[in-house]
């Protein structure tokens, strides 16, 4: 599904990825760890096409298309989802309205019609009650006082809504609390399937106690310094990321 080739990417003409190799296979769990600094974010950004990063060597291609010349917004028609690090409030525009409209626009890039209201109605019930979002939440304002763990709850939401081939989540390095982070993991259980593939990007190894990652890889100083299955994130809870480097 995602293949990620000698990447090498800048920003500001500083070199932050050095030759990244990964291959994402549709039902598959990655997990990226790594210290802070090591290229985490900068790798789920250059994937998701965000233009303020240059790639100068190396290519993305999922489904063995070139990304290359594609924007964001075409990259997630394509069916790559990267969750928000820092969730703009919208007040006024509900959880509801604002999955709507992302769901609309993202048909019509598909040259589909609007769904019917009724179906959305139909298709929102059933991803929150598979979630157990709760129906109030959802004529909530966006992001407006939400606690972390709401607002993980919304992004998970708005990933069942997309339904994407590639989910990227990378997780704020500051403070989730455990009620947050099983949101998440909750979420991404409930919603992998054979069809489609999730990157985890965390430095917490917690998280990875409630998702289980077929695959860990280590990032450290813009490479991929290890890759092993689950055990490896437990070795890395109990010696740190030292030895690595
Ligand atoms: P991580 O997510 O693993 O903590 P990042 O991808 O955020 O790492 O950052 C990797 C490196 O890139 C860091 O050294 C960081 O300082 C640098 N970096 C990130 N964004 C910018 C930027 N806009 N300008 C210059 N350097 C940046
Ligand atoms: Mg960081
Ligand atoms: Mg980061």
């Amino acid at each position: 599904m995602l293949q990620v080739k000698n990447l090498h990417a800048s920003i500001n003409d500083k070199e932050i990825l050095k030759g990244i190799n990964l291959e994402i296979k549709a039902g598959e769990v990655h997990a990226i760890m790594g210290p802070n600094g090591s290229g985490k974010s900068t790798l789920s950004a250059v994937i998701a096409g965000k233009e303020e990063y240059e790639v100068t060597e190396g290519s993305v291609l999922l489904n063995n298309e070139d990304l290359e010349d594609f924007a964001p917004e075409e990259r997630a028609h394509k069916g790559i989802f990267l969750s928000f690090q820092y969730p703009i409030e919208i007040p006024g525009v509900t959880v509801t309205n604002f999955i709507k409209t992302a769901i609309n626009s993202t048909r019509k890039a598909k040259g589909l019609e609007d769904l019917p209201a009724k179906e959305m109605l139909k298709l929102i019930r059933e991803k929150a009650d598979l979630l157990e979002i709760d129906r109030k939440f959802l004529s909530r304002s966006l992001n407006e006082g939400f606690s972390g763990g709401e607002k993980k709850r919304n992004e998970i939401f708005q990933m069942a809504m997309l339904e994407p081939k590639l989910a990227i989540l990378d997780e704020t390095d500051s403070g989730l609390d455990i009620d947050a982070l099983k949101v998440v993991a909750n979420g991404v259980n409930k919603l992998k399937s054979k069809d489609n593939a999730v990157l985890v990007i965390t430095h917490y190894q917690r998280l990875l106690d409630y998702i289980v990652p077929d695959f860990v890889h280590v990032l450290h100083n813009g490479k991929i310094v290890k890759s092993g299955g689950k055990e490896l994130a437990l070795e890395l809870e109990e010696k740190g990321y030292d030895w690595l480097k």
